[in-house]
């Protein structure tokens, strides 16, 4: 399989600041690994032209679980299909955060984004006061098991990214030994929950040109979620050189 590299542009960029990204994107060997951008709402049709014709594929950052109706402000799974979205970022932890989603809601997300056809890149991880009292692997494996209620899919039709809350946007990432436990952890709850064994597991959480190949080297790493350092012409450059 493949290693993925998904990377994440929250809310953090113009409109001019997608040529330059997507160009080092194209400009990279994406021979070895699978390339997903995630754009906020408003830049994905741009993007989508952007990428048309290469192996790039595009996801959006949130959706809305229903398909349609009176929910002024959202948007729902199945419009963001039809805009050339083929994946969707879902339980980020900004979105757990500042806009109080829960477990359940994102369960409700999760499910409307696979009937869309999309392919959820769900996002778990404990925040720091969970770590610091020891509850790292019990909250990321309850999380799983919430947001999967009711959920039936094949190898390939969900992601699951790990994401310490106290590593994003921090510059402080996991070690390689607590990422080797958490995702071989979430690959179990993945297999008892779901019944498959071949999940993709991203590591996400200041993720950058430095200890990128780190993270990429380990077995049960298949891919790492960037967000600050793929919003950086020469950092994102140097991180996709570095990940092949
Ligand atoms: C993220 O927010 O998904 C993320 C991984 O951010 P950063 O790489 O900046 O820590």
């Amino acid at each position: 399989m493949k290693k993925i590299i998904a990377a994440n542009w929250k809310m953090t960029l113009k409109k001019d600041n997608l040529t330059p990204l997507v160009e080092v994107v194209k400009k990279a060997d994406l021979t070895k690994v699978e390339m997903i951008i995630c754009p906020s709402f408003t830049h994905l049709s741009e993007t989508a032209a952007l990428i048309k014709n290469q192996k790039i594929s595009l996801g959006a950052q949130d959706c809305f679980w229903e398909e349609k109706g009176a929910y002024t402000g959202e948007i729902s799974a199945w419009d963001l299909k039809n805009e050339g979205c083929q994946y969707v970022l879902i339980g980020h932890s900004e979105r757990r955060r500042y806009f109080a989603e829960t477990d359940e809601i994102i369960n409700k997300k999760l499910l409307a984004a696979l009937a869309s056809g999309l392919v959820p890149i769900l996002c778990v991880g404990e925040t720091k006061a969970e770590k610091d009292a020891g509850q790292t692997l019990g909250r990321v494996a309850e999380q799983v098991k919430k947001d999967l209620i009711g959920v039936t899919v094949k190898a390939g039709q969900i992601i699951i990214a790990y994401e310490p809350v106290w590593a994003i946007g921090t510059g402080d990432s996991c070690s390689p030994e607590i990422a080797f436990e958490v995702h071989s952890l979430i690959k179990q709850e993945v297999k008892t929950a779901v019944g498959i064994d071949n999940i993709a597991v991203l590591y996400g959480g200041s993720v950058d040109e430095k200890n990128v190949a780190d993270f990429l080297r380990q077995s049960v790493i298949d891919g790492v979620l960037v967000g600050g350092a793929s919003t950086k012409v020469e950092a994102f450059s140097k991180l996709l050189a570095n990940s092949i």
